[in-house]
């Protein structure tokens, strides 16, 4: 079925936005529940060489607050985020991991609240593209409302707290 959208798409078919794709595929009979993966999918697959080809340096990672460890201290600053601070829990934390892993080949890595937060820091310090770790409705958000190339990470374990990742899929994608 990928494959089949891949040629629709391939010949013109609009997949910018989610509601674009959604038209597109009202005539294959996809089911609705499938489309997010499906669109998720399609972009990754559509922006991964762009995204690699561009230096760390001028990328941005973001990783949603959710992740943190229950007892985090970090502190939000507006604008910015949570300021990791590799407190006592940091040998189980996903975000202290990703963020020196990240950092040391040379991204800049924010932890956010939130969608909002995202499209203001983007705005702002306008990276040539994005790698992002989020449940699916945000990446949907992201999708639809950031036009640079972008790599989505879906949480393994969404929710509002305690959330988790596959650390080999970030790993394999920074
Ligand atoms: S390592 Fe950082 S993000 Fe993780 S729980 Fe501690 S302060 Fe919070």
């Amino acid at each position: 079925m990928k494959k089949l959208i891949q040629r629709i798409i391939g010949m013109g078919a609009d997949f910018s936005t989610r509601k674009a794709l959604k038209s597109t595929l009202g005539f294959v009979g996809m089911k609705p529940e499938n489309i997010d993966k499906l669109y998720v999918e399609l972009k990754n697959d559509y922006y991964k060489e762009q995204v690699r080809k561009i230096p760390p340096e001028e990328k941005i990672v973001f990783l949603p607050h959710c992740l943190r460890k229950s007892g985090c201290n970090a502190k939000v600053e507006k604008n910015v985020g949570y300021q990791c601070n590799g407190c006592e829990n940091h040998r189980k934390c996903k975000i202290y991991a990703i963020k020196n892993e990240a950092e040391a080949k040379g991204y800049r890595v924010f932890v956010t609240p939130g969608g909002s937060m995202v499209l203001g820091i983007v705005n702002r310090l306008k990276p040539r593209a994005v790698i992002g770790v989020a449940c699916m409705k945000e990446i949907v958000i992201a999708l639809d409302n950031l036009k640079i190339p972008l790599q989505s990470i879906e949480l393994s374990r969404d929710g509002c707290v305690n959330t988790d990742v596959k650390m080999s899929k970030v790993l394999d994608t920074l």
